[in-house]
């Protein structure tokens, strides 16, 4: 059955660092990329291609209008998510996206605005324009699919198609409008890659995110992504065929113990949004899984390793 175009695909509200964050999924035309292998996100927006401009504003008014006003009043991050680019017009059309900016003017403890994309629909205009909208004291933070850090991997094994290139011309784009970046990092991403170098291989991708983030003086974010096996994505029949074990939650510590040493805000995604086969999740040998997923999800919003380590019963001596 095809959706309603005039409803969000999602929207919700949570704790984050600095304060509550509302979330809009918007249902839009699908990611018109649509070859990472790992993907399964534009199924979710199946029939896409009749949802207009107005549609998506109706959609932005129908979040605003289910959200209490007493929790809008308490909103401090928006983040804005489609089944596709956030700044890919065609999907986004730039109008719909200013009517929805314009709407969290009103919002008065706003202070960060969070867009999702792929690093080749970013333009400097469109950002100049989002700058202007959201005026000072509202951050803009971009986020994109980094993935993975080894380029055979990311782009010809995951079909990711992102260049060292294209992250240069990005940061370059981010740092003229002081806007922050947000990498998407996936932990343990292929059956090729044995626990210990899945975590070497995303280390190496904070080390190359927080050097891009030192050079061009861009804060840098990290959402950490442990892979888990998606239903009716490119990869899973190969990664089932090849008994592909997700990553250890132990690893999952591992990074996070690593991006603090680093200094990099890292925030783990421990949700499969329903989308992974059975089993298809994090492994927890050794570990209570109910109380290291607390504790992440509470690492998520204070950011403070040795409570991370406490409250997790894992010290990660990395
Ligand atoms: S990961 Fe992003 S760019 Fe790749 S197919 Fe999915 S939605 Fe498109």
């Amino acid at each position: 059955m095809l959706r309603d175009p005039a409803r969000p695909l999602f929207h919700w509200n949570v704790d984050c660092t600095i304060g509550r964050e509302l979330v809009f999924a918007l249902y839009t035309l699908p990611c018109r990329y649509g070859r990472c292998a790992f993907c399964s996100l534009p199924s979710m927006s199946e029939g896409g291609e009749r949802v207009t401009a107005r549609d998506i504003e109706r959609q932005v008014d129908f979040v605003l209008a289910e959200t209490p006003a007493a929790e809008l009043q308490r909103v401090a991050k928006v983040s804005i998510y489609t089944a596709a680019s956030t700044l890919d017009q065609v999907c986004l059309p730039t109008r719909s996206l200013m009517y929805l900016l314009l709407k969290l003017s009103d919002l008065p403890l706003l202070r960060r605005v969070s867009l999702e994309t792929r690093p080749e629909y970013v333009e400097d205009w469109e950002l100049k324009a989002i700058g202007a909208v959201l005026g000072e004291g509202v951050e803009l933070e971009v986020g994109i699919g980094y993935e993975t850090h080894d380029e055979h991997l990311r782009n010809k094994v995951l079909g990711k198609g992102l260049s060292v290139k294209t992250l240069h011309r990005l940061m370059v784009k981010l740092q003229a409008n002081k806007a922050s970046l947000k990498a998407y990092l996936m932990l343990k991403p292929h059956h090729s890659l044995s626990e210990e170098q899945g975590i070497s291989e995303a280390i190496d991708g904070l080390d190359e995110l927080g050097g891009l983030g030192a050079e061009y003086e861009v804060p840098v974010s990290i959402h950490l992504n442990p892979t888990y096996i998606a239903e009716g994505c490119a990869l899973t029949s190969e990664l089932l065929a090849n008994a592909y074990q997700p990553p250890e939650l132990t690893s999952i510590i591992d990074v996070v113990a690593a991006a603090a040493a680093r200094s990099l805000p890292i925030y783990v995604g421990l949700d499969d949004e329903g989308m992974a086969v059975s089993g298809g999740t994090f492994q927890d040998t050794g570990v209570d899984r109910v109380r290291c997923v607390a504790a992440l999800t509470a690492y998520n919003r204070h950011q403070d390793l040795q409570r991370l380590f406490d409250e997790s019963g894992y010290t990660s001596v990395r």
